[in-house]
């Protein structure tokens, strides 16, 4: 909604002009009066919530500029281009691509103009799915220093939909050089996407998640790659340091990779340092997949009635439904045959039921949820926002 009022200022503005501009031409008080009341009536629909009547009456009203008006200035030049804009953001696409286009074929208006004409056609062939004009336009622009940074980003995103990564890297590697940013997660996930729709060696592999990594130190997808890549080699404590660095980046994901470390260390052999680890991870991070880590451990060391005591405990800081079924899991081990024991049974298969149905994944920005750990949220459109609920499912 605020997009949308922050879109009609400038319409206001430019209907300030229009109607000097029209008072001046004929001098017609009634049709001026019959315009500001109009333009009245628009800001009051805006003032009042009512948006979209407010885009009507603007939308005629500069239509009726359009059609009336045949000299060529500066502020027809803004004018039209919001127009344009107008009824791309309205849907109305090929309506923005007739009036863009015409801007841009105009000899009236200046090099400079035709470019951002160019800019906003681009951007109305890609919102409608032509990508291949829209990508034709926006490498046009990549040599203009005010439209570079633009075009590039916009090119990114168009061979992100047709999945052509090594060109989302090119143009990406070419933005990042330009507009350098600290934290590129694009990028980053650009690279990774590249690796796994080619077949690389495990040496240029390596490269790229070492240089997502570069671009993007948070970036959780290229450590748990380049984790795998070592783990498949048998090389447990590099893979052991990449699993680790993952509570650092965004500890959200440490139930993603506490399998694969704790299988890493029993590889090594090495009990006493995954125990270490998981301290660390408990001090930084509430989570239900450590505290049922750490249970495990401590059932193995003194005995099942410790580890329940310190699930008890947890369960009220955590509300994690994987500890809750851990607990019932106790109970039932420890009841004697009978109906409490059915009962808890039958109440342990309506909590595992639950889980089943319910979903592991939900993105922190938009609220997307999912089964399966996704990357790039469909919803959304952002990079490694889908996060694991890690037993807290709603
Ligand atoms: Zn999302």
């Amino acid at each position: 909604m605020l997009e949308l009022l922050f879109l009609l200022l400038p319409v206001a503005a430019l209907y300030g002009w229009y109607m000097g501009y029209r008072n001046a031409k004929k001098g017609q008080d009634d049709v001026s009066n019959k315009l500001s009341r109009d333009y009245v009536t628009g800001v009051n629909f805006l003032l009042s919530n009512q948006q979209e009547k407010a885009v009507d009456l603007f939308l005629d009203m500069l239509q009726k500029q359009e059609n009336e008006n045949d000299i060529h200035s500066d502020s027809q030049f803004e004018a039209s281009l919001t127009l344009g804009n107008l009824f791309r953001s309205r849907g109305e696409v090929d309506r923005a691509i007739r009036i863009h286009q015409n801007l841009v074929d105009d000899p009236n208006f200046s090099f400079d103009q035709k470019l951002l004409a160019k800019q906003q056609l681009a951007f109305d062939y890609r919102k409608v799915g032509f990508f291949d004009r829209a990508e034709n336009i926006y490498i046009s622009l990549v040599d203009e220093p005010e439209f570079a940074d633009n075009a590039l980003e916009e090119l990114a995103k168009i061979y992100q939909k047709t999945k052509e990564w090594k060109k989302a890297v090119d143009v990406t590697e070419k933005r990042q050089k330009a507009f350098p940013q600290s934290n590129n997660i694009e990028l980053a996930h650009y690279y990774c996407e590249y690796i796994e729709a080619e077949e690389l060696s495990v040496k240029e592999q390596k490269v790229l998640l070492t240089r997502a990594l570069e671009v993007s130190p948070t970036c959780v997808r290229a450590s748990i790659e380049l984790a795998y890549l070592y783990m498949r080699e048998q090389d447990f404590r590099t893979a052991i340091e990449h699993f680790q660095a993952v509570l650092q980046q965004n500890s959200a994901f440490i139930v993603e990779v506490l399998p694969h470390l704790k299988w890493c260390y029993q590889q090594l052999q090495d009990p006493n340092n995954y125990e270490l680890f998981l301290i660390k991870a408990k001090q930084r991070h509430n989570s239900g997949a450590v505290e049922l880590a750490l249970a495990e451990l401590t059932d193995k060391n003194s005995g099942a009635a410790a580890a329940q005591a310190g699930l008890y405990q947890q369960l009220n800081h955590i509300p994690s439904m994987d500890i809750f079924n851990r607990l019932i899991q106790y109970d039932i081990e420890q009841a004697e045959d009978g109906r409490a024991k059915e009962s808890l049974i039958r109440l342990q298969q309506l909590v595992e039921n639950k889980i089943g149905q319910s979903f592991a994944y939900r993105c922190s920005h938009c609220g997307y949820r999912s089964h399966r750990l996704v990357w790039n949220c469909p919803s959304c459109n952002k990079w490694e926002t889908i996060k694991p609920v890690d037993g807290q499912y709603q």
